[in-house]
Parts: structure tokens; C-alpha cells; sequence
């Protein structure tokens, strides 16, 4: 196996009404792959950050008819431009037969569901990836290649440490469905319904059934932001059949997953319920951060013990963290002033994130 860099974007929006109406100023400077905070209170000198890629998209773009943001200057990043450097790299990855892991991280409301997901006409990287993947699947059909292929589908949730199905609605009343342990395939919930799917249409419909059965909570943040983790999972598989007849086949599970809001729960103006969701939230979260800083001082050479057993979430992350699998992260932030202290933990986090170091492998079968 391959020691692999967890590969780390990050990416700014533009301003909110919220921020509009309390007149924020703009803290975020991107240049190249650096990304830089400034305090508004002057009090701290400005952080520095290198990531793989920091996107800018928080101005000089341009509405289309369709209400696409397209750039009006070149720097700004569009949807199509975070997918050819970060979906493309996965699918490429996905026909060699590595697993692939790509999550969102951010406060609610700075655009993690954007780059996941998107809204309307500006697709994010699930719907994108999944257009891409048949589109190829059928160049190379129609190239007239005696393989077959099959790609599944599975859509979960995290919500209060429980793992809902989104594709079975009846595993949020039954108390969510058990996450055990397989002594080779690590840590899967059980009973997880898989769909087979044949065309991209087939991945859209189930991405608007499982969208429909999310948990959804008003906070002041944001109406409509969900305060699970959502993980949408895609297995590709590849089979051929070599001159004397053999069967060999490649496989590759891809997992897609938009954290919940990173902030604290004293932020969000959350009480009762809500509160007790933002504690479970940030016991997911901050496991996630106790794995991640874990796995940092491992791979600078230290024996620790990694706690991944600590919350649902990382249970379920153990493969795309620490396992075989290839990993990227996207920190969604803020522009604004009011927001300085949420991006720049989020951007502390993201930048212990790219510390990290997996171990990947193709999986093939019969192994050469
Ligand atoms: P999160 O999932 O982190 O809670 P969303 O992705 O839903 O946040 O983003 C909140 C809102 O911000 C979106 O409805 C959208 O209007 C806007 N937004 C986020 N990212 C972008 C972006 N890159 N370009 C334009 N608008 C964005
Ligand atoms: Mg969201």
C-alpha cells in the first residue's frame, strides 16, 4: 500500500443576507493555494493558511438565465471548476479501485452543502461525479469492452449518535440501525439498504428520496440546515474477463459525506431539543477532531491509540480516515467579520486535516 496526504480545499462564499444586514466587512484573502484570516478587531495578526486549493467564490461571478453562478473574473472558482480539480481526481480514482472519501466541513450555512450537493442548476460534486461515472461507464460500452459494470447506492444519516437509513424511513422508529464491526471490513451499519442503479437519473431520484427523510431543524443560523451528518455512499464495480476466460474484477466504495454545522452550541441560540442535538453533534465532531489530531501524532511518528470508537461518526469514518482510502476535505467558511472565531477553527481544523496520512490500495480480486 501507498502512504496518501489527506488532501485539503477550502473554499468562501459570498456574504448572506444575515451578514448583509449587519454591514459585514471581509476578512477572507485567498491567493493561489493560500488562504488568509484577518482579525477584525485588530487584536491578532492575520492567519495564514496552505491548502491544496482555496477556492474563491465569493464574488465576480455572473448569473446565468438557467441561475448558474459562472465566473465574470477568472478567479472565481464555479461549481464546474471545484469538480474538474476534486470529482475528477475521485472518479479517476474510482476505475483504478480505490476507495475514495470526500467530506464537508463548516459552521451552517458556509456552503457545505453547496460544494456537496448543490442547489438547482448549480451541481455540486455527488450529482456531477454520478453524471460523469455513466457518461464513462458508457463511452466505454459502447468502446465495445467485453466488462460489466454495477454501481450502488445508500444514503444514511447521524442524528443524536443514531444511524437513520434514508433509504428506509422505518429505521428512524425502530431507533436507527447498529453499527457493528466486520473483522476485515471494519465498522458498517447494519442492515444499510443498497440499490443497485443504472443511469444517472436513477442516482437523482434516490439522492430526492433520502434528501426528503433528513432530519431538518430551524435554528437561528439557518432554516433549513440539517443538524445530521449526512453520508451518501456509492460502490463501483468493475468486472472483466481476460483472454483465457478469467474473471477479475475491481471495486471501490466511495463515501460522500456533508458533516453537520461545526459551531458551538451556544452560537446557534439553541435550546432544549436543539441544544441536546448540538451536544450530540459536537460529540460526532469533536471525536472527528480527537481522530484527526490522533492520526496527525501517528504520522509524525508517535504511538497513540486512535479513538475511533468514541462516536457514530467516527466509527464510520474509520476507513476514509485511517483505512484504505483516499481522502479529501472540503472547509466550507464564511467572509465575514462576525463569523472570525468559527472560521478560524475551521481553518485550524482543515489545517491539522491535511497532516493526515492513509494507506491505499487497489481492490482487486484475484489479487495480483
Ligand atoms: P451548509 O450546508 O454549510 O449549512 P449551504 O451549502 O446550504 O450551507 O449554504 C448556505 C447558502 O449559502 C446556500 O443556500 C447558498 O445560497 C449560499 N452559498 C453557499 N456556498 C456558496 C457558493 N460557493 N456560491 C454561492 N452561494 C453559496
Ligand atoms: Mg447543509
Amino acid at each position: 500500500a501507498e502512504e496518501e496526504s489527506v488532501k485539503v480545499a477550502v473554499r468562501v462564499r459570498p456574504f448572506n443576507k444575515r451578514e448583509k444586514a449587519r454591514n459585514s466587512t471581509l476578512i477572507v484573502e485567498m491567493k493561489g493555494a493560500t488562504t488568509v484570516l484577518n482579525d477584525p478587531s485588530g487584536e491578532n495578526d492575520p492567519k495564514r493558511f496552505t491548502f491544496d486549493y482555496s477556492y474563491w467564490s465569493h464574488d465576480s461571478f455572473k448569473e446565468e438565465a438557467s441561475g448558474y453562478l459562472a465566473p465574470a473574473k477568472p478567479h472565481y472558482a464555479d461549481q464546474n471548476m471545484v469538480f474538474k480539480d476534486v470529482g475528477m481526481g475521485v472518479l479517476a480514482n474510482a476505475w483504478e479501485g480505490y476507495n475514495c472519501s470526500l467530506f464537508a466541513y463548516g459552521q451552517t450555512g458556509s456552503g457545505k452543502s453547496w460544494s456537496i450537493v448543490g442547489y438547482g442548476p448549480n451541481k455540486g460534486i455527488v450529482p456531477l461525479f454520478c453524471d460523469k461515472l455513466f457518461v464513462q461507464i458508457g463511452e466505454k460500452t459502447a468502446g465495445g469492452e467485453t466488462a460489466s459494470f454495477e454501481v450502488e447506492f445508500s444514503m444514511l444519516e447521524i442524528y443524536n449518535e443514531q444511524v437513520r437509513d434514508l433509504l428506509n424511513p422505518a429505521s428512524k422508529r425502530k431507533g436507527g440501525l447498529k453499527v457493528r464491526q466486520h473483522p476485515k471490513l471494519g465498522f458498517y451499519a447494519d442492515g444499510l439498504k443498497t440499490v443497485a442503479v443504472s443511469s444517472y437519473q436513477d442516482i437523482e431520484n434516490r439522492m430526492e428520496e433520502g434528501t426528503k427523510n433528513r432530519t431538518v431543524a430551524a435554528t437561528n443560523m439557518n432554516a433549513t440546515s440539517s443538524r445530521a451528518h449526512t453520508i451518501v455512499g456509492i460502490k463501483f464495480t468493475q468486472k472483466y474477463q481476460n483472454a483465457a476466460g478469467e474473471e477479475t474484477a475491481k471495486s471501490s466504495v466511495i463515501n460522500l459525506v456533508d458533516l453537520a454545522g461545526s459551531e458551538r452550541a451556544e452560537s446557534t441560540g439553541a435550546t432544549g431539543d436543539r441544544l441536546k442535538e448540538g451536544a450530540a453533534i459536537n460529540q460526532s465532531l469533536s471525536s472527528l477532531g480527537n481522530v484527526i489530531s490522533a492520526l496527525v501524532d501517528k504520522a509524525n511518528g508517535k504511538k497513540v491509540r486512535v479513538p475511533y470508537r468514541d462516536s457514530t461518526l467516527t466509527k464510520l469514518l474509520k476507513n476514509a480516515l485511517g483505512g484504505n482510502s483516499k481522502t479529501i476535505m472540503i472547509a466550507a467558511i464564511s467572509p465575514a467579520d462576525i463569523n472570525y472565531d468559527e472560521t478560524l477553527s475551521t481553518l485550524r481544523y482543515a489545517d491539522r486535516a491535511k497532516q493526515i496520512k492513509t494507506k491505499v490500495a487497489v481492490n482487486e480480486d484475484p489479487t495480483e
